[in-house]
């Protein structure tokens, strides 16, 4: 359903009575008006349900429905035939990258691109989130500060954590202190540093670095009790950094004296 968000139309299942019935089912049209005959298993009563229902509402007054079978269509308008191939030059940031604001990085890991990418798409798993999935968490707010809700924005840029751990970056990086306000604030932040074509795209992976890293120590602390610190954050990020960039980084690398100067041309 175009537009219809995921949590929507979940929601929107969860209290039908008929799960597998499709939308088509569910819709009489007359003349110029689409009718909804819903089925509820109890009646919508939170304000939430009865916002969703009628979003969704909305959303199907210009369905326009036909008798062809439902088919999935890949998201890139110029290929609509799901391929492999299409795929990856999509997650290498080739194809509709600006759509999520996100550019692959080619030296870091993919687990870290993902991680990032899925940062800014709002899908990784903070309390918040969870909570709106309905999963009970006793607490929400941030394992660190204590004093917001742990959202990804927070964690990323609002957190004392990462300013302090910005503070170690930036001086080994020689570049001004970051500052954002949210993980959209996140993009090309390479680009309001000095420097080549090449040291830029050195940042931009080292950027993506320091954010996995510090997800990681998150889940250090939440799932094994563990403390890291700010030093060892920042330690790790200069150490994969250098392992990866080495041996991934095809316009030339550079020894670990250099590195720790951030003489990357
Ligand atoms: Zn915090």
């Amino acid at each position: 359903m175009p537009g219809a968000s995921k949590g929507q139309i979940f929601k929107f299942v969860r209290v039908g009575r008929l799960k597998h019935a499709s939308v088509a089912a569910r819709c009489c049209k007359s003349e110029n008006a689409i009718t909804v005959i819903w089925d509820w298993r109890r009646a919508p009563a939170s304000d939430e349900e009865l916002n969703v229902r009628a979003e969704l509402e909305v959303l199907l007054r210009d369905v326009v429905f036909n008798d062809k079978e439902d088919e999935w269509e890949w998201n890139d308008n110029r290929n609509k035939e799901f391929t492999v191939a299409t795929t990856k030059r999509w997650l290498r940031g080739s194809v509709n990258s600006e759509r999520f604001g996100f550019q692959w990085s080619k030296w870091v890991p993919s687990k870290c691109n993902v991680f990032m990418w899925r940062a800014y798409l709002d899908r990784l798993l903070t309390k918040v989130a969870l909570r709106r999935r309905n999963i009970h968490v006793e607490n929400i707010m941030c394992e660190w500060c204590d004093s917001n809700e742990e959202t990804v924005d927070h964690i990323l840029t609002g957190c004392n954590i990462i300013a302090a751990v910005w503070e170690g970056i930036s001086r080994w990086c020689r570049i001004p202190e970051v500052y954002a306000f949210d993980v959209k604030d996140l993009v090309g932040l390479e680009e309001h540093c000095d420097g080549t074509v090449n040291k830029k795209l050195v940042l931009h992976g080292i950027f993506i670095i320091v954010y996995w890293r510090l997800w990681r120590a998150k889940n250090e602390k939440v799932f094994s009790n563990r403390d890291t610190k700010v030093s060892n954050i920042v330690a790790d990020v200069k150490s994969l950094g250098f392992l990866w960039h080495k041996h991934r980084f095809k316009k030339g690398s550079v020894g670990w004296d250099r590195w720790c100067l951030f003489d990357v041309m």
